[in-house]
C-alpha cells in the first residue's frame, strides 16, 4: 500500500515524502468489475458508492491528486445533498467557507440576497477529498493515466479501457478489463469521441475565473456574490469567497446559441471579465488593489444533460460528460456527484437483478429523466442571462417581497417545483406577489 501510495502521489504518503522513487511505476489492476474514468466530483461519487456496496471499483484519472480543476469553488444545497450521502459533508465543511446568501446584482447596482445553505471549497481540495473518500470506501485508484480508447469485444460491446500513463518515456500502456465503464470525464469532449458517445463537440458555455488574494474585503463579500450586466455577453460574473482572504473571480459565458456555434469557441473570455472588472465595483477594488495568484484560466462546460449518449452496452457516461451542469448558472459539482451516484444505482441493481446492458441503461436513463424538469426549470433561467433588463426587473421585485425572495431560496434549494417558475402562472405570480 505504501507503494501504491507513493506512485500514485505524494498526497497519500502521510509523512508526506517521496520513499521508493527508483522503483518503476506500479500497472493500474488488469482487470475490475467498473472501470471509472475521471476522479472529478462524478467519478469519485460513482466510484465510491460502488465500493461502499461491494463491487470491485477502479478509478483512473490522467492527473496525480491533489490537482487543480477550472472552477468556481461554489457549492450550492444540491451538492450538500449529494456530499450528505457519501458521508463527507462534515469533513468538508470543516475546510470549506460556510455562506448563507448568493446576493445578485443587476446591471443598476441593486441587489437581492437569496438565501441556502451555501459553501466555497477550491477544486484542488474538494476533489481531492472526494477521492480520498473513495479510496477509504474500498475504491482502487491509479494515477496519472489516461484514457485513450475504449476495448470492445466482437458484438462492440465496451469490454474495457486502454490508458496511457501521462508523462512516461517510453511511452507506458495498459489494457484494463472490466465488467462495465463509466466515463466521467467532464467537459471535454475526447473520451467520448473516441467511444463514439459524443453527439455534440462545442461545449455548451465557457467560463473564466482566477484566484485573488485580498485583506481588506471580508466584510464587504460575506456571501457568494453574482451579477449581471449587458457588458457581459450574454453572461454574468461572480466573487465566492474562499476563506482566508482569497475569493474566486470569474465570468461565465452561457449563451446557448453562442455556445453550439463557432463564436462561442472564439469569445474572448479575458475581454468579458475586464468588462465585469470595469462593470463591478467589488470586482474592480479586489482587482485593483488585490493581488492575483497564478492565472486567470477558462474552461468548457457541458449542460443541459445535452451532448452524450449517455448508455451504450458496457458503458454508463456521467457527471459533465453527460452534460450534468445547469446551464443558467453553471453550477454541476452537486448534480455531477447525484449522476455519479444514480450510474453506481443502475449497476448495482444490475448485479442485483441481474440485468442485462439494455436493463441497466434504462435504470439509469431513467433516473437522469428525472432530473429533466430541474434541468429544463435552469434552461429557461438561462434566458435571463441575455436579456440583463429581465434581471433588472426580477431583482427589483424580489428585492420588495420577502415572499418571492424565499420562494427563490426554495428554488435553490431544490424544495419547490421548477414548474412553478416556468409556468405562465409562475411568471405571473413573480411580478405579482
Ligand atoms: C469556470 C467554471 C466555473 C464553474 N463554477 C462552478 C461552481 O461554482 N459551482 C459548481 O457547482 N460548478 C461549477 N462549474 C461546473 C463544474 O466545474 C462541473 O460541473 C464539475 O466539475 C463536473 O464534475 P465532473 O466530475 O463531471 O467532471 P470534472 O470535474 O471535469 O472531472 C473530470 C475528471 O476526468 C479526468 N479526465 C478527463 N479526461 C480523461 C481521460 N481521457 N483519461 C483519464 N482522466 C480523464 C479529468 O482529469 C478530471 O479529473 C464551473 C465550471 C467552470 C468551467
Amino acid at each position: 500500500m505504501a507503494f501504491l501510495t507513493q506512485v500514485n502521489g505524494a498526497p497519500y504518503n502521510p509523512a508526506g515524502r517521496i520513499v521508493l522513487m527508483s522503483l518503476p511505476p506500479l500497472l493500474p489492476p488488469p482487470r475490475c468489475d467498473v472501470l471509472v474514468v475521471g476522479a472529478g466530483p462524478a467519478g469519485s461519487a460513482c466510484a465510491h458508492w460502488l465500493a461502499r456496496h461491494g463491487m470491485d471499483a477502479l478509478l483512473v484519472d490522467q492527473h496525480d491528486f491533489p490537482r487543480d480543476k477550472t472552477c468556481g469553488d461554489g457549492l450550492i444545497p444540491d451538492a450538500h445533498a449529494a456530499l450528505q450521502r457519501l458521508g463527507v459533508l462534515d469533513e468538508v465543511l470543516a475546510v470549506a467557507q460556510s455562506l448563507t446568501h448568493v446576493r445578485c446584482y443587476a446591471p443598476s447596482g441593486r441587489f437581492v440576497d437569496i438565501p441556502g445553505a451555501l459553501a466555497v471549497l477550491p477544486r484542488r481540495q474538494l476533489d481531492h477529498l472526494l477521492v480520498q473518500a473513495a479510496q477509504r470506501a474500498g475504491a482502487r485508484l491509479a494515477t496519472p493515466w489516461r484514457f485513450d480508447s475504449p476495448l470492445r469485444d466482437d458484438d462492440r460491446r465496451v469490454v474495457g479501457a486502454r490508458l496511457r500513463r501521462m508523462g512516461s518515456e517510453p511511452r507506458q500502456v495498459a489494457e484494463i478489463r472490466a465488467r462495465h465503464v463509466v466515463l466521467a470525464t467532464g467537459a471535454a469532449p475526447q473520451a467520448l469521441m473516441v467511444s463514439e458517445l459524443c453527439t455534440r463537440q462545442v461545449p455548451s458555455a465557457m467560463g473564466l475565473r482566477g484566484y485573488v488574494r485580498h485583506a481588506g474585503m471580508a466584510e464587504r463579500i460575506p456571501h457568494l456574490e453574482v451579477a449581471w450586466h449587458p457588458r457581459l455577453s450574454g453572461g454574468y460574473g461572480w466573487i465566492f469567497p474562499c476563506g482566508q482572504d482569497i475569493y474566486n473571480v470569474g465570468i461565465g459565458i452561457t449563451d446557448s446559441h453562442q455556445a453550439r456555434s463557432h463564436a462561442m469557441r472564439d469569445l474572448n473570455l479575458r475581454e468579458v471579465f475586464a468588462q465585469f472588472v470595469r462593470v463591478h465595483p467589488n470586482a474592480r477594488d479586489l482587482m485593483a488593489t488585490g493581488q492575483l495568484q497564478g492565472e486567470l484560466k477558462g474552461a468548457p462546460l457541458r449542460s443541459s444533460l445535452e451532448g452524450a449518449t449517455h448508455a451504450a452496452p458496457g458503458v454508463l457516461v456521467t457527471g459533465e460528460a453527460a452534460g450534468s451542469t445547469y446551464s443558467f448558472t453553471g453550477e454541476g459539482i452537486g448534480k455531477a456527484m447525484e449522476t455519479g451516484i444514480m450510474a453506481a444505482e443502475a449497476l448495482l441493481a444490475g448485479r442485483a437483478e441481474a440485468l442485462d446492458d439494455a436493463g441497466i441503461a434504462a435504470h439509469y436513463t431513467q433516473a437522469l429523466a428525472g432530473l429533466k424538469p430541474k434541468f429544463a426549470m435552469y434552461d429557461k433561467g438561462n434566458r435571463v442571462n441575455h436579456l440583463p433588463w429581465l434581471t433588472e426587473i426580477l431583482i427589483r421585485r424580489a428585492a420588495r417581497s420577502e415572499r418571492l425572495r424565499a420562494r427563490m431560496g426554495r428554488l435553490l434549494e431544490e424544495r419547490a417545483t421548477p414548474a412553478q417558475l416556468i409556468t405562465l402562472r409562475g411568471l405571473f405570480k413573480l411580478f405579482t406577489e
